[in-house]
């Protein structure tokens, strides 16, 4: 039997990503909606074959408590409205995906995180890249060590935002977007540094600044930090609404292992010490969805699980206050 999958926020990500994705994947269908715009479930309906009792608006969430056919409820809203989605689902019984950023604070996290074990349900955080190939590599090379110890890390994903409406606004809204690039962005720089570090960071410095004042009077256009790790190592990052950037690099002791352009949802292309990484283009969110529907089958670990996320937060939220002392910003001991 397929679990049975809610999508909750029908945006973009939904729409083109993780919709397609649940067509393909073997363990898990698209069986229920939860949408605030009434007009955009008529296609859903029909394309996935949703039937009216599967389908939920904002306010009717609670109700999908009775729902046989739903296990999972995959959040995919804007940022700061995550955690309030991702507790009503789990109190209401359902195992939760919830999308990258986890939540605007550590505390949202624990929240969530708390909720899910009262419930004795699963939290999991849509980070597509523990499934692609390329980062797979790299975080297994960096573990066997097959290039030696790490030097030094250099991550940036950035990309220039030129139309501000639609979805994008609420990237850049303080409110709902938290710190901008940082939050949306940044999340995967923090990210590609830890599994490359395999350690947590000690401190960092951090610098924000705006060009294009008129658009980002709420959050900065550019972040640029440094996390210090043991021995001093350093892992640079980069994340930008303004400029471009796409990239892990990792410098060991046998030479570079790169990927380039990183983030994407393929077209990924790196390199090692030993050559160009030869690998097949995959379906990420497939093969993530899959790996999160089978952590809940088989009551083994995620990979993803919520603690990640909150432990990314918390880092993220270090960034954020070093930017603003302008001083180191020390971490202190992390649950994760
Ligand atoms: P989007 O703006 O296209 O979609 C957001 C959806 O949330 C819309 O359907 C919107 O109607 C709905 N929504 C509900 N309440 C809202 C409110 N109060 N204000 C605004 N919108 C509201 O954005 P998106 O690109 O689909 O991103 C949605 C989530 O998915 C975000 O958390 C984002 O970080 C994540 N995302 C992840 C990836 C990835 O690769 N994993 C890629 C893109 C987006």
């Amino acid at each position: 039997k397929k679990l049975g999958v809610a999508l909750l926020g029908l945006g973009d990500y939904a729409t083109k990503q993780l919709g397609p994705a649940l067509k393909k994947t073997g363990n898990a269908r698209l069986a229920g909606i939860i949408t605030g715009s009434a007009d955009k479930v008529p296609t859903w309906q029909k394309e996935y074959e949703i039937p009216d009792g599967s389908v939920y608006d904002y306010q009717t969430l609670e109700k999908i408590a009775d729902n046989k056919d739903i296990d999972i409820v995959y959040v995919v809203t804007p940022t700061a409205l995550h955690a309030e989605y991702a507790i009503r689902a789990l109190e209401a019984g359902k195992h939760v995906i919830c999308e990258k950023p986890m939540a605007p604070t550590p505390e949202d996290c624990a929240r969530m995180i708390k909720t899910a074990a009262d419930k004795s349900r699963t939290l999991q955080i849509g980070y597509r890249l523990h499934w692609d190939p390329f980062h797979l590599k790299l975080m297994e090379a960096i573990k066997t060590k097959e290039f030696g110890e790490w030097k030094s890390i250099d991550v940036s994903d950035a990309g220039r935002m030129n139309d501000f409406t639609r979805h994008n606004a609420w990237r850049v809204d303080k409110e709902l977007g938290i710190a901008g690039a940082l939050y949306d962005l940044g999340v995967y720089c923090v990210q590609a540094a830890l599994y490359s570090a395999q350690e947590h960071p000690l401190k960092v410095t951090a610098k924000s600044w705006t060009e294009r004042e008129k658009e980002f009077s709420e959050v900065p256009e550019h972040w640029e930090w440094e996390l210090e790790f043991s021995g001093g190592r350093k892992a640079k990052g980069f994340a930008s609404y303004g400029k471009n950037g796409n990239h892990v690099k990792v410098e060991a002791e046998k030479g570079l292992i790169q990927i380039e352009p990183a983030y994407g949802y393929g077209g990924q292309k790196g390199s090692t010490p030993a050559g160009a990484m030869d690998f097949q283009h995959v379906f990420q969110q497939q093969l993530q969805i899959e790996g999160q529907v089978e952590a809940i089958l088989s009551g083994k670990p995620s990979k993803v699980p919520g603690e990640m996320g909150q432990r990314d937060i918390e880092v993220i939220r270090g960034i954020m206050e070093a930017a603003e002392s302008g001083k180191a910003h020390e971490f202190g001991k992390f649950a994760y």
